[in-house]
């Protein structure tokens, strides 16, 4: 059996250890610990200034604490973009809140903005109000529009959630993701493009969100000393452990990024040219750190043969996101779609896309879809 190259595995620096080491010896094994801080303050000052981090145990409860922070009551509706991950959208039901699927535009596959409108339009028509908040995702690392969805979330007093849980190093005119949101998110899960095994954290606009996502991180315990509670809480800090790892992580973040810029410029250069396949391609201001590569190729049967061809020689892929108003979750959920996002689930597949990616690797790569299409 030939190596198994794997979709976006975690790839250590060997500081992890020397970070968990030392938390060990001054035996700060919990939930609070020096090791947080020090990683909220080397993700800030990553994203740059006007930017508060909050370190969680994940960035599915960073969307949480953001739906909260954004006042999001049962029966609000929250506008979501159809093509994500599952968890952008949870914790929307966590809260009890109404799910509002927007489709995605051909060129970022992010939120269409031209639906958006439309879309907000025949809300206010059709409840009276507009929805409470909007969460956006930057997916596979690349930013949505940000200029338009904002001036339009702006027009309507709409707060907007960044999901930023593949995007960490992307850029919008030179401008970090994660930092465009009323609250954003990111994810250092096992695959993202640095990880802790799994955790998450919150970007707020100021110091007081920050403040109040710790006190609801921690249960929120009302100040004095005799546990008394006003508000529900959740137990959602990030371990000292957890940040042990992201301290090893985030040296080498900037390697990891031009690593996968890497990977995506071979797979252009090697497949471009075959008139069947087409890349997520940047706009022009756009810089994606190419998380994860997903090509869309001529049909559903090229897909589902290239995916097994692969897997055969061991080379895992994945398809792209199942969009969210396909989902029996969600079959009696309100959509706003234009088909964008239903051929990119088609016709995509997710390749291999991690740092730790040799020539060789990628090489086994194209080949095998080169040999498919006969190039
Ligand atoms: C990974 C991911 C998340 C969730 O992050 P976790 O840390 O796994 O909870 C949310 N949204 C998107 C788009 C993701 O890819």
């Amino acid at each position: 059996m030939k190596k198994k190259i794997w979709l976006s595995p975690p790839h250590m620096t060997g500081l992890e250890l020397k970070y968990i080491n030392e938390a060990f010896a001054s035996n700060w094994i919990a939930p609070v610990g020096p090791n947080i801080t020090e990683f909220e303050n080397k993700i800030q000052e990553f994203i740059g200034k006007g930017s508060h981090v909050v370190a969680l145990n994940s960035g599915t409860a960073a969307i949480h604490l953001a739906l909260e922070l954004a006042n999001i009551q049962e029966g609000d509706e929250v506008i979501c973009q159809s093509k994500t991950f599952i968890a952008s959208v949870n914790p929307v039901l966590y809260k009890k809140a109404i799910p509002i699927f927007i489709d995605s535009e051909s060129n970022t596959w992010n939120l269409c903005p031209k639906l958006l409108e439309e879309c907000i339009i025949d809300r206010i028509k059709k409840t009276g109000k507009a929805p409470k908040a909007i969460i956006v995702v930057n997916l596979y690392g690349m930013p949505y529009n940000v200029e338009e969805i904002h001036k339009i979330a702006k027009n309507y007093n709409i707060k907007v959630i960044e999901d930023s849980a593949e995007a960490l190093g992307s850029k919008y005119k030179e401008i970090p993701c994660g930092t465009f949101g009323d609250y954003s998110i990111f994810s250092f899960n096992g695959n993202k493009i640095i990880t802790t095994s799994g955790g998450g954290c919150l970007i707020t606009r100021s110091i007081l969100d920050k403040n109040e996502a710790i006190f609801l991180s921690t249960q929120a315990i009302d100040s004095g000393n005799d546990y008394t509670h006003s508000k529900i809480g959740y137990n959602y800090r990030m371990s000292n452990i957890v940040a042990s790892i992201g301290l090893g992580q985030i040296h080498s973040l900037g390697d990891r990024i031009t690593k996968r810029r890497e990977n995506f410029d071979y797979y252009h250069k090697e497949l471009s040219t075959i008139p069947e396949i087409q890349f997520q391609e940047e706009p022009l201001d756009y810089y994606s750190n190419r998380w994860l590569n997903c090509i869309l190729v001529d049909s559903e049967n090229s897909k589902n043969k290239i995916s097994e061809l692969l897997s055969q020689d061991n080379i895992e892929t994945k398809p792209s996101w199942k969009p969210m108003h396909q989902q029996p979750l969600f079959k009696k959920s309100v959509s706003y779609v234009n088909g964008v996002s239903d051929d990119l689930f088609q016709r995509g597949i997710c390749l291999p896309s991690g740092s730790n990616l040799d020539n060789d690797d990628l090489n086994r790569i194209v080949t095998i879809i080169k040999n498919y299409f006969n190039y």
